[in-house]
């Protein structure tokens, strides 16, 4: 397996930190994304201890991790989607728990988008609103759902998809690493193919192209380097409300010899192990019961229910097979609107109206509204 990849990371043009964090080692097929939220620096905090976190974890695991390679199997498979859940639990484990013991970092968190490319294959595990995008033959395809209210009305009919990119319900999130005890992790599985291109981002760049096809188009050229170096100052031209962070991958080659039955160009539902949307009643990106909406949707939702429901766009031409949901204490809970640190306040008296304008003071809900950060990022490339 060969691939080429490319970091790019921007402050934007409003915000003075960058709280977003990211790493990659397309020799080890590691690519992650974090978005932090928080003041006080702790959203720089929040995100960089989550890659660290899950970096570190993928690391260890190196012996795992190319034995599936050698010897790729559905016991390794599953081993894989595992490891990849726990290293993202861990960086829940230690954000969540630094935000309660460090009172200036209460309530931080992040976004998490993680893939590992080991062998042909891309794993994909994601928490929160950024995204990770594969680009096939020209063709974009969204492999991750948005945790954000905003998200959960399209599922329930509240929302059309066009109303959702510009409704203001589309920057508070449901689900985030460390804000609250509860985190669900989404899942998803690629068999990679030569020439595809896998884009992950945090919201200050897809906030940006809502249109799927421009992205497909942009990093389906010959230098996806440079389009991704493009695409960050287009975000900028365009607003550059946020931090821009993008990372592509471009598989050069595909690995040979392994016997894959990968062929099909079926869009299937993935296999989401765990529920995706879990409870998040504490955080600065304000949480929420929109109206009209069962608060189980919000809340805690069984897996089962979750994945019927949820509209998977991932293709994954070889589910894997036989993952069974993963033991979640999953707890009902009482949602009620909260404003936990003053950070952000939720009105959803227009969620279900059609959201007419771009311009809905989206910046009073914005997880990214609380910055004054200092620390140091870890924005490495490998
Ligand atoms: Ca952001």
């Amino acid at each position: 397996m060969t691939l080429e990849a490319w970091l790019v990371t921007d402050v934007g043009v409003v915000r003075e930190h960058n709280e977003d964090s990211a790493f990659m080692e397309p020799a080890k097929g590691f690519f992650i994304v974090a978005d932090g939220m928080g003041g006080h620096a702790a959203g720089e905090v929040a995100s960089a201890m989550a890659v660290d976190t899950v970096r570190k974890t993928l690391e260890g695991a190196r012996t795992e991790i190319d034995a599936f390679k050698k010897a790729p199997s559905d016991a390794g498979r599953r081993g894989i989607v595992q490891l990849l859940q726990n290293a993202v639990l861990s960086a829940h484990q230690a954000v969540y728990q630094r935000g309660q013991a460090e009172p200036d970092k209460a309530g931080m968190g992040t976004t998490l988008d993680v893939v590992l490319v080991a062998g042909p294959e891309a794993f994909v595990a994601h928490v929160g609103d950024s995204r990770t995008y594969l680009i096939r033959d020209g063709k974009p395809s969204q492999i991750t759902t948005d945790h954000t209210v905003a998200e959960v009305l399209v599922i329930e009919g509240k929302l059309t998809i066009e109303e959702a990119q510009v409704s203001p319900l589309r920057t508070i999130l449901v689900n985030a690493i460390g804000v609250s005890a509860d985190v669900g992790v989404e899942m998803a599985h690629v068999t990679l193919k030569k020439n595809d291109r896998l884009l992950l981002c945090s919201d200050g760049m897809h906030d940006y192209f809502p249109a799927e096809d421009e992205i497909a188009q942009r990093l389906s050229a010959d230098a996806p380097g440079k389009a991704l170096e493009e695409m960050v100052e287009l975000a900028k031209t365009r607003g550059g409300h946020d931090n821009i962070t993008g990372v592509v991958c471009q598989v050069l080659e595909v690995s040979e010899g392994i016997p894959m039955q990968m062929e099909g160009e079926s869009t299937q539902p993935v296999e989401v192990p765990i529920n995706p949307f879990a409870v998040d009643e504490t955080t600065e990106t304000a949480f929420v019961t929109p109206p009209g909406v069962p608060p189980r949707m919000v809340a805690a939702v069984t897996p089962p229910t979750l994945r019927q429901t949820q509209p998977m766009r991932a293709i994954t031409e070889d589910p894997i097979p036989g993952i069974p949901a993963l033991p979640k204490d999953a707890k009902a809970i009482d949602t009620p609107a909260t404003d936990s640190d003053g950070k952000a306040t939720a009105n959803t008296d227009g969620a279900a109206e059609p959201a007419a304008k771009q311009d809905t003071g989206s910046g009073e809900l914005s997880k990214a509204d609380t910055d004054k950060a200092e620390a140091p990022k870890d924005k490495g490339a490998g």
